[in-house]
């Protein structure tokens, strides 16, 4: 069954003689408790189409629903307030807070929920992420890998319905990489968690069950069970 379901989706940046069209006509389902890989040429519509899905941005036309909610439909509070309860975002750039340890990090999306963030919690968090060494440490002390880690920990400690991924390894070394793809598959396996990532690389897009490609704004294909050969 479809967790997200993306139907007749347009998204134009620019207006005038100068527009773009990042997606068009897009209609997609991510099904629920699944990990689905986004891939296609640079400037065809990936990121678009996850921050559409995410309700980070606003469709132009169609329909974006998550579970039932159509985000279209929401008004930017109530928008907001979903992204913070029932999704978590990854990015390349791990976009953590410098000044914060690890723990205050991944506290914070409870925090900025209305949460109390309790410490079992947020440890809890930190360790199923092979992280229970780091809480105390802060960004600039830790590994790109570490990083990354802590990164997904914070998207993932309001237990959202959805994990959406912008080219999670994309700033990671293959070692890092493969331990990061090792943990997102394991999310999938043994809790059902649902994942959308957006990579360029075929190594990672081998670790979802259905590649997705994209070429100038459409859905160009699909593929299951990929390898790293058959995706490259
Ligand atoms: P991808 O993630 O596949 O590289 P994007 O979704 O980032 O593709 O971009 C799709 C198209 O939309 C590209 O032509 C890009 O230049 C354009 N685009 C994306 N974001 C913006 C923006 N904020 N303003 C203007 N154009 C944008
Ligand atoms: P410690 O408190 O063991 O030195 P940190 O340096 O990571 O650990 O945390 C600094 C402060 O951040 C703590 O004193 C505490 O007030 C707050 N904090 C850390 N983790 C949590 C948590 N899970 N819930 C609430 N507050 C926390």
């Amino acid at each position: 069954e479809a967790m997200v379901t993306v139907s007749r989706v347009g998204k134009t940046y620019g207006r005038r003689d100068n527009k773009v069209a990042a997606l068009d006509d897009v209609s997609v389902r991510f099904p629920g408790g699944r990990f689905t890989a986004v891939m296609g040429p640079s400037g065809s519509g990936k990121s678009t189409l996850l921050q559409c899905a995410a309700g980070i941005d606003r469709v132009d036309s169609g329909e974006v629903e998550l579970a039932g909610t159509f985000l279209n439909k929401l008004s930017e509070s109530a928008l907001t307030k979903l992204r913070r309860d029932r999704i978590g975002f990854v990015f390349q750039a791990f976009n953590l807070v410098p000044s914060l340890t690890a723990r205050q990090n991944v506290a914070l999306p409870l925090m900025l929920a209305g949460r109390r963030p309790k410490r079992r919690d947020v440890d809890a968090a930190l360790d199923r992420l092979g992280l229970a060494d780091r809480r105390r440490h802060r960004p600039g002390e830790m590994s790109g890998g570490q990083q990354q880690r802590v990164a997904i920990a914070r998207a993932l400690v309001t237990r959202p319905q959805v994990l959406f991924a912008d080219e999670p390894t994309g700033a990671l070394d293959s070692r890092s990489s493969r331990q990061v793809m090792d943990l997102l598959r394991e999310l999938v396996d043994q809790q059902r968690q649902t994942i959308v990532m957006v990579t360029h690389d075929p190594v990672a897009a081998s670790f979802a069950d259905e590649v997705l490609f994209l070429a100038d704004g459409r859905i160009a294909g699909s593929l299951e069970a990929p390898t790293p050969e058959l995706v490259a």
